[in-house]
Parts: C-alpha cells; structure tokens; sequence
C-alpha cells in the first residue's frame, strides 16, 4: 500500500479546488461511513452496533468483496442503509488511465446489482486517491465523489477503540463526515472488532454535541447533488493515501 501522510494535509485545499464534498450541508446531522466491505464478520458487527442506536450509515463497498458476499450488501440495504462503491479492485488510481477507472468503476456497480442492492449514488476512491481524470470518469457515470472530514484511523494496528472514538468525533460539527471500516481486508487484522467496540462511544459523543447520525438522503433532501462543477488544474492529484 502506498503511505504518504503528507499529501492528507493538502487533503482541504485539493478537495476544494476539485468541488469534491467532504462533508453534508446538515444543521445537526454527522455522517458515518464505512469503507472496504462487505466483511464477514466485521459488517454485521457494525450493522448491530447501528442497530442498536437506531443510527443510518453510508457503507463504501468493495466489488471483489461484493462478489464474496452478496448476503450482506442486501443486509446493509435492508437495515436502511446507503451503499456507495469504493471501487472494485482495491488500489491506488492514481496512475489510471480513464479505460481502466470506467471498467473498475462500471464493474463494482455490476457487482453491487448482481447482489441485488441498489444503484449506488456515491463514490469513494480507494486510499481517497483521485485524479481530475478520474472525477471525470466517475461523474459521468452518475457517481458522485465524497471524500470525508474526520476519520477514526482505525486502520492502524494500534487503533484502541477509545482511540477510534476519540479522533472519530472530538470537535465533531454538524455535517462532518466519518471515515471508519467495517472490513480488515486492507488494514490491521481484526480493525473492524475495535471499530464495532468504538460505535457506542462515537454515539455518545455526537450526542454530547447536540448532534446526531444522519442520512445522507435526509442530510441532502430538496438540495440535490452535492459539490459543484468540477475545476482545478488539468495534471492528476492525489488527494489522501488512507486504506
Ligand atoms: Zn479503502
């Protein structure tokens, strides 16, 4: 996996420049989301933590783990939950070209309807890499990119749940956006355990701040796609390297 911590800090100024949202236009409202499933165990670990506080969620699915699991992406859409695609191989698309991102792109999406889920509104690239080319591809094929705000590091194999909720909500606003995992196919074995253990303490901590989980549906109702038209400069950037 390609790690370079760096390029996170140029994470505001690029999403920017590229019109990509990172968070929701929500008065109370935090979107968690989580990345690299479906996981065997770790996707109903965190459905049953969600469960439990009657909270929405966002899971960026992976279409190689999508053709693993199929059962479980009709579990995320029942529970009432948004799937979005994370691609279908799990790598960096930084040196893409545009073939190769739109077959990627085109064959998650398959992926996620073989499964039987929904059409999938949202994209979110592998390690958050995008290229100006890239937002092209996937915007065209009615995606919308959202990267996010805040993120619970629990990829790390020294992530503690206390850690993951620390760094997950302290300072958390109205329309933050949460990177988590429900899946340790990319990350530190057994990460999901710490973010299911994590889920109760997130939730205590978006209470304690007068806010609440979200949709992104009801975060967006009346107000359409999110970000803007696409702008910024013609050469590819990486906009973060996380799992
Ligand atoms: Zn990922």
């Amino acid at each position: 996996m390609q790690w370079t911590p760096a390029l996170a800090a140029h994470v505001p100024r690029l999403a920017t420049a590229f019109a990509i949202p990172r968070t929701i236009p929500s008065k109370r409202g935090v979107l968690l989301s989580f990345d690299d499933g479906p996981h065997r165990q770790g996707t109903p670990a965190v459905l049953a933590g969600l469960a439990r506080a009657g909270a929405p969620a966002v899971f960026f699915v992976v279409g190689e783990q999508v053709v693993r699991y199929p059962e479980l992406v009709r579990e995320i859409a029942a529970a009432g939950h948004e799937i979005g695609v994370h691609g279908y191989r799990h790598q960096t698309r930084r040196e893409w070209t545009r073939g190769l991102l739109a077959g990627d792109t085109r064959r998650a999406l398959d992926a996620v309807h073989e499964a039987g889920g929904p059409r999938p509104r949202f994209y979110r690239p592998p390690h958050g890499v995008f290229s100006l080319g890239g937002l092209r591809c996937v915007r065209s094929l009615g995606l919308e990119p959202l990267l996010w705000s805040r993120w619970g590091r629990d990829w790390e194999g020294r992530a503690t749940a206390t850690s993951i909720a620390e760094r997950a909500t302290t300072g958390v606003r109205a329309g933050d956006v949460v990177l988590l995992h429900d899946a340790d196919h990319y990350g530190a074995a057994g990460s999901w355990q710490k973010t299911a253990a994590a889920l109760p303490r997130i939730f205590d901590q978006i209470a304690a701040a007068g806010l609440e989980a979200t949709s992104v549906r009801d975060a967006t109702e009346n107000r359409g796609r999110l970000g803007g038209p696409i702008r910024g400069p013609q050469s590819p950037v990486a906009l973060a390297v996380v799992p």
